[in-house]
């Protein structure tokens, strides 16, 4: 499926995810990065050994969840905007997603937007908690939407426009 169609399909997500036990522990990150490709900023970017050395820079980066600490820092500096950090610990019916969005125009906090899924298909409209675009994020502003748990493993990116309202 990810070979032909480019999208994960379950078994590919449940390769990348952290255990539920970790996501219970606090903020996290996801790294949906399956190409070996030379690449290897998101490992640079973190302080904090929560992605692992590369032994070679085509490597697929490895993901220590118990020294990541959500930090979001990895986020823009992905090329491939693979990565998105995940709290599932902010709400008992809401897990909070920081995702890179580098459309225009950008969501403003409080906004409702339609949430997608791999495919870009909407999955239900979701409200826009928190917009960063600060100079170090290097045009790449991170979007923190607040998701319902029952879809958060579906959503992966948002559109803006036509969705100010929650149905
Ligand atoms: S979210 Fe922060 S701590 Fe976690 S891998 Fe990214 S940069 Fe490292
Ligand atoms: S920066 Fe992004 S594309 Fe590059 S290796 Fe890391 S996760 Fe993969």
């Amino acid at each position: 499926m990810l070979k032909t169609t480019g999208v994960p399909n379950d078994q590919d997500l449940d390769g990348v995810f952290p255990p539920q036990e970790r996501l219970g522990k606090g903020p996290v990150v996801v790294v949906e990065c399956f190409e070996t490709i030379p690449c290897n900023p998101c490992y640079t970017a973190c302080h904090f050994g929560g992605i692992e050395a590369f032994k070679d820079i085509t490597d697929l980066p490895t993901i220590d969840f118990e020294k990541c600490n959500g930090c979001t820092l990895c986020i823009s500096n992905c090329p491939g905007l693979a990565i998105m950090v995940i709290d599932y610990q902010y709400h008992k019916d809401y897990v909070k997603m920081t995702i890179p969005y580098e459309f225009f125009p950008l969501p403003k906090e409080g906004e409702w937007v339609k949430g997608l899924d791999r495919r870009g298909e909407v999955v239900i409209n979701v409200q826009v908690i928190l917009v960063k675009n600060a100079k170090h994020q290097d045009k790449t502003p991170l979007i923190s939407i607040a998701v319902p748990k029952a879809h958060f493993k579906k959503l992966r990116n948002i559109e803006v426009g036509d969705s100010n309202d929650q149905s």
